[in-house]
């Protein structure tokens, strides 16, 4: 059984995704708050997570940010206000969809669907130390072909990031948000540059290895075999 976690603090809305996500055989926990969310996300690690917006301790998108620091887990988001779409999407929080409120819980059930298949058809296909890579998280290195690559901590944390989803396309938003954990000015400039040194070390591997695509207008992604 997939496991569905919602963090949502109206119970009438809340009930109703209950009701319809079990109906649909998924084993759902739910919170109201987003400290008790975050806490069951690592305590019972779910596969889809349910994120309303307007929580009273926090707001979605700062309990969002601060999740993805630790967690690729699949996000939608469930939002009162349509200008807050444009932050979802404009923004790029990190989130996977989002669903506007007043919603038919039937609608999400499907969403849910759709980006639990993505994501584990993503993951099934690409397992990245068939091609030569081992991400060891608790010492903080990434080996290629038993070689430990000399990475500096952003330098690692963009390998690892894009390495956690292969082929997945990441904005120059999307990889600042998971990887620098104080703001810097010009932003886009300083992903490009941890980029090209990533390149070069891992050229200085092996001169054939470059698995990190350029996707003009939109970022990188990482692309094995
Ligand atoms: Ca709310």
């Amino acid at each position: 059984m997939q496991k569905i976690l919602i963090i949502e603090d109206e119970p009438g809305i809340a009930d109703n995704l209950i009701y319809a996500l079990k109906t649909e055989q998924f084993d759902v926990q739910w919170d109201r708050l987003a400290e008790e969310g975050f806490k069951k996300l690592t305590d019972w690690s779910p596969d889809l997570l349910i994120l309303d917006v307007g929580l009273p301790d926090t707001n979605g998108f700062e309990l969002c940010k601060r999740i993805r620091k630790i967690s690729q887990v699949p996000i939608i988001f469930l939002t009162a206000r349509t200008e807050e779409v444009d932050r979802i999407v404009g923004l790029e929080i990190g989130g996977d969809d989002y669903v506007t409120k007043p919603f038919s819980p039937r609608e999400v059930v499907a969403r849910v669907k759709v980006i639990l298949r993505r994501s584990s058809g993503a993951s099934n296909t690409v397992n990245v130390e068939e091609h030569g890579f081992v991400v060891e998280e608790e010492k903080a290195r990434i080996s290629y072909e038993g070689k430990i690559l000399e990475l500096t901590r952003y330098e690692y944390l963009l390998l690892k990031t894009l390495l956690s989803q292969p082929e997945r396309v990441f904005s120059r938003a999307q990889l600042m948000d998971r990887v620098w954990t104080e703001p810097t000015g010009s932003f886009e400039r300083s992903v490009d540059t941890h980029i090209k040194t990533l390149r070069s070390k891992l050229r200085d591997v092996d001169e054939n290895l470059n698995p990190i695509k350029t996707h003009r207008g939109l970022g990188y992604s990482c692309t094995l075999g």
